[in-house]
């Protein structure tokens, strides 16, 4: 790593963050800007699997899933030495529910999110990484020896590189100059009780809809049903109509899930996925600039967070990733 460079991250989701404990241990000076409360928005809205094996992912995909794949029992060992929490798999059985009425069991993992994010931000807060909540990046001004950022607070600070790990809100007028095509897509989701006589271990997926049980932790003896894919602006209103036509889509692979006597709904919510044209993230160096994007992970940016923070850190250093970015280059949509 070059002499304790200067790196500002925009944006404290799970991408953001994971970049920041990646670029940190490799010996960066970290700052991260949050508009919000880190962790608040998509990253926490999810259900937690590392879909890397889902037939309906893009095929381009698939390399940087397996390293994400690759890449992740490392990345929560390293999580919990920092902040001394451990975040188990909640399962590691996925059955895949094919067009053709066949069922395909997948060794696959899922993870409870706000779990992870408990953790993360642990994590990160016992490191030195500079996370400054409730301050947002409003524009930028580059010079030949980096850039300039300034934030809602007033205060303007100068760094050597930086990133825009801002999600759904990466097209905003901040970086219009780009044309970059992210947007949110919005992800209505709910929690059921699971009745004492479902013995759920495994998640069970269909095109449409997914039912992932939580065994361990807060929310264990209970099942996340999701979830809608939505254009709606920025808008996370939960509707009972689409509760209601999910939970009779989760009927049709479990046929208790039906009733809302036998399994009852906790919890609902929406969250919004950072969406690009191809369904692929938005990874790399804007051109001529020191400016990097690690966005538009979509349905997979739980799964993608490791392999992203490795290959951006690896970017930012200047280094070749072990995996062709190519596919997700910012100028494609040029
Ligand atoms: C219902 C639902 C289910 C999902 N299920 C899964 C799943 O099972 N598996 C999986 O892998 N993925 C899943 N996802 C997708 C996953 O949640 C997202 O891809 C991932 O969280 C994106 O992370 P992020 O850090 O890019 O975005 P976010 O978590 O949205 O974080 C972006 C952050 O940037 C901040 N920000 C924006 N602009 C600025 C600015 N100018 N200055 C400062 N801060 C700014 C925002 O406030 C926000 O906190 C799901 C998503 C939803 C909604």
């Amino acid at each position: 790593m070059q002499k304790k460079s200067d790196i500002l991250i925009a944006g404290a989701g799970i991408v953001g963050l994971s970049l920041a404990l990646e670029l940190h241990s490799r010996g960066a000076q970290v700052t991260v800007l949050e508009r919000d409360t880190a962790l608040a928005q998509a990253s926490t809205a999810a259900a937690g699997m590392l879909a890397a094996n889902d037939p309906h992912n893009p095929l381009a995909l698939e390399p940087l899933s397996r390293l994400s794949i690759h890449l992740y029992s490392g990345f929560l060992e390293k999580i919990a030495a920092l902040s001394g929490i451990a975040v188990p798999y909640q399962t590691s059985v996925t059955h895949q529910y094919v067009a053709d009425g066949s069922i395909t069991r997948l060794a696959e993992h899922s993870l409870d999110p706000r779990q992870l994010a408990v953790a993360l931000l642990a994590a990160v807060r016992a490191t030195d990484i500079d996370l400054r909540e409730h301050t947002e990046l409003k524009f930028t001004e580059e010079w030949p020896s980096g850039v300039a950022a300034h934030c809602t607070s007033g205060d303007r600070i100068s760094v050597h590189q930086l990133v825009y790990a801002t999600g759904s809100w990466t097209s905003t007028d901040r970086l219009r100059r780009l044309s970059l095509p992210v947007s949110p897509r919005k992800g209505q989701m709910l929690r059921v009780l699971l009745p004492d006589n479902l013995n759920l271990r495994e998640v069970h997926r269909a095109e449409d809809i997914y039912i992932v049980p939580r065994l361990y932790g807060p929310q264990a003896g209970s099942a996340l049903i999701g979830a809608t894919v939505e254009d709606a602006g920025f808008d996370t209103t939960v509707q009972s109509t689409d509760l209601a036509n999910l939970r009779h889509r989760a009927s049709r692979l479990i046929p208790t899930l039906a009733s809302e006597t036998d399994a009852p709904t906790l919890e609902s919510w929406a969250g919004l996925r950072p969406a690009t044209p191809d369904n692929l993230p938005i990874l790399g160096r804007i051109e001529h600039s020191q400016e990097f994007l690690a966005t538009g992970h979509f349905r997979n940016g739980i799964l993608l967070a490791p392999a992203t923070a490795v290959v951006l850190a690896d970017l930012i250093e200047n280094r070749t990733p072990s995996v062709d970015l190519q596919p997700f280059t910012p100028t494609r949509f040029l």
